[in-house]
């Protein structure tokens, strides 16, 4: 499979196989290991599958009052 292709279509948030729209795309449940982010996505058209990966960085403690808590965890 064409990697260009697929990184555009990506970047557009449509399926990288077929290049169904994101409406077609159903997002599974998020898994974090505290170093990533894991979640499963599953195209409606084509029936493939594939696995967003994201850098776990920060936690916002948005009940935390009075001030905006950030608790960064790069590097
Ligand atoms: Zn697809």
């Amino acid at each position: 499979m064409d990697k260009a292709l697929a990184k555009e279509r990506l970047r557009g948030q449509k399926c990288p196989y077929c290049g169904a729209e994101k409406q077609a795309l159903a997002y599974g449940n998020v898994e974090n290991d505290r170093i990533e982010v894991f979640q499963g996505v599953g195209c409606m058209i084509c029936e493939k599958q594939f696995t967003e990966v994201y850098s776990f960085c920060r936690v916002i403690l948005t009940d935390y009052p009075g001030e905006d808590f950030r608790v960064y965890f790069n590097g």
